[in-house]
């Protein structure tokens, strides 16, 4: 009989849980809205009366559980998370313990995301795989022979907070100049907004209704495909700096596949060229045509899923 597994997703605005088998096919899923201000017993609470609405719940053989943030996943404490305030050093796996299947597992969310992009976009056959999400922050999970790598204290693949500015404006990290602050939704949005060329134009200004604040990385996508030329520029810009990251991803770790997920990811097609074209011209050559880049076609499921078999890693 297959073996069963639930995955819990624990987002600053959701929560998802699934029960999904060892290939990572979901069984069943549900999920709650979740807050800033939830506090730790009340998120425990919750998760252990859906966990067990779920179909399947009874087959559970182990939990895990994506967390943002700072995870000493030794001993399953959240130390930091930025999406809850006032959660530090929150002895998470010890409240869940007794009330989900065991063992219970807790890691990065970015993590658990790269695990899920290793079982559903790369079917566990990309053994060497480092999996990026584009979203509000920028996430990194790495998958070295098949395996999730955490580091020596469990931070690896915190490839948004590679400091590459030093004069760069400051992160939410404390750090000045990271990747995140140029490639993150939000400075996309703000420096869009700040342009005068996207502020002048006619495709963009119809979108937002003349209120510039309301830019966001959709509405830059929406006006490249009506072929604004300026947003078309935006995202170029954006595929040639996500090419330059990759390149040098690419000469430390020589991976077989590189997977791209988050909201951002879903610009894709718009991206794909010149970042395609900025590896090409600037990775070493054979790692780099070794390397395939694609976006996930599971971005909503990838950190439920991969939770779900941090267990299994
Ligand atoms: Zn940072």
């Amino acid at each position: 009989m297959k073996r069963f597994y639930l995955g819990i997703d624990l987002g600053g605005s959701e929560v998802k849980l699934a029960v999904v088998d060892e290939k990572g096919a979901i069984i069943d899923k549900n999920s709650f809205s979740n807050n800033y201000l939830s506090t730790p017993k009340d998120v425990a609470a919750k998760i252990t009366n859906y966990a067990k609405k779920l179909k399947g719940f009874g087959r559970v053989s182990a939990t895990g559980i994506g967390v943002a943030g700072d995870i000493d996943q030794k001993t399953g404490v959240v130390r930091f998370s930025p999406n809850m305030k006032n959660w530090k050093n929150i002895h998470l796996g010890a409240m869940l313990k007794n009330k989900l299947p065991s063992p219970i597992v807790i890691d990065n969310d970015a993590n658990a995301a790269a695990l899920g992009a290793f079982w559903l976009d790369a079917k566990g056959a990309a053994k060497n795989l480092i999996c990026i999400t584009l979203g509000t922050g920028i996430g990194g999970g790495l998958i070295f022979g098949g395996k999730l790598y955490t580091g020596s204290t469990g931070s690896a693949g915190e490839i948004g907070h590679i400091p590459i500015d030093p004069y760069g404006a400051k992160c939410n990290c404390g750090n000045h100049g990271c990747i995140e602050r140029y490639l993150g939704a939000n400075y996309l949005s703000e420096s869009a907004r700040n342009d005068p060329k996207i502020q002048k134009s006619a495709i963009i200004n119809k979108l937002v209704k003349g209120d510039l604040s309301a830019i966001t990385p959709k509405i830059l996508s929406t006006a490249a495909l009506k072929g604004d030329k300026n947003a078309l520029r935006v995202w170029k810009c954006y595929g040639e700096k996500l090419g330059i990251i990759l390149s040098a991803v690419i000469n430390l770790l020589n991976p077989d596949m590189i997977v791209l997920a988050g909201g951002v990811s879903k610009a894709g097609p718009l991206i794909m060229g010149p970042l395609v074209k900025t590896i090409n011209d600037r990775a070493f050559k054979t790692a780099a045509r070794k390397c395939k880049v694609i976006i996930s076609h599971y971005t909503k499921r990838l950190g439920v899923v991969g939770s779900a078999l941090l267990t299994k890693n």
